[in-house]
């Protein structure tokens, strides 16, 4: 039913979500810096490094944020392609706009505030989407694989990079209690913002393991999927195809 606890419930996470990254946009950058001690930016540049993008492609970045992994894609396609930087929330997509537009990175690039559930582009448009950090933000995830599935050229490929599961106990211990209790913390004493860094903790504890979000995207429909992990399973990139 329209008022049953599903819609409430997923109602209640976009907006929390919404109010997170409207908090969180203008201190994101160098609160990511200091959160994975810049390790975030080794995880990016895997990312970039299997996706195959070349001069000319189409490239989609969804929950593109701040705009990182858009403004090395920019500077791949070069003149000929196109990079697609889409976010939900107006407040991120104005850090990432600004940020890349002083990069001088303009005529390549565009912006779309989009909702990853339901991506307001034509069929089999992209060579390549990536999602960094973002689908655990993502209130209905088989649906928004989905979309991708769908603006995705046949050929093209999805990269999904998110936190994932810890390989061994210890490193799963020691993470467990660096995120539940000194990265509030941290996000209290440098942004004033604890509870949105709270937040951060537990969607990453509640986001599938590898082999779940493996499973979610063939169910979709990609095809030859396969994941990566770094830094001990922290962190996972998702690779699936469209056949
Ligand atoms: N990709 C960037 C990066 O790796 O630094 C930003 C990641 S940030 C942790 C997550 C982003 O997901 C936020 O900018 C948020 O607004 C966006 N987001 C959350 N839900 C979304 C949705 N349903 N559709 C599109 N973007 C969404």
């Amino acid at each position: 039913t329209h008022f049953g606890f599903k819609t409430v419930e997923s109602t209640q996470k976009a907006g929390m979500v919404a109010g997170v990254f409207h908090s969180v946009a203008a201190k994101y950058d160098v609160m990511n810096d200091l959160m994975s001690a810049g390790i975030h930016r080794i995880w990016k540049r895997f990312t970039l490094e299997i996706s195959g993008v070349r001069p000319g492609h189409q490239v989609l970045d969804i929950a593109g944020g701040t705009g990182d992994l858009a403004a090395k894609f920019s500077k791949i396609v070069g003149a000929e392609g196109r990079v697609v930087l889409a976010d939900i929330n107006d407040s991120m997509l104005k850090v990432g706009r600004d940020k890349l537009t002083d990069l001088g990175l303009v005529s390549n690039i565009e912006y779309a505030q989009a909702n990853a559930e339901a991506l307001p582009f034509p069929d089999n448009t992209f060579d390549c989407i990536t999602i960094a950090f973002g689908l655990r933000n993502v209130t209905d995830k088989d649906k928004a694989l989905r979309s991708m599935l769908r603006v995705l050229k046949p050929g093209g490929r999805l990269l999904v990079l998110e936190f994932s599961k810890p390989e061994n106990e210890l490193l799963s211990k020691v993470y467990d209690n660096y995120s539940f209790n000194l990265l509030p913390k941290i996000g209290k004493l440098v942004a004033d913002d604890e509870e949105s860094y709270r937040y951060l903790a537990e969607s990453i504890r509640m986001h599938p393991d590898q082999d779940t979000l493996k499973a979610m995207m063939e169910d979709a429909g990609f095809a030859r999927c396969e994941y990566h992990n770094m830094t001990g399973g922290i962190v996972a990139v998702h690779k699936g195809l469209k056949a």
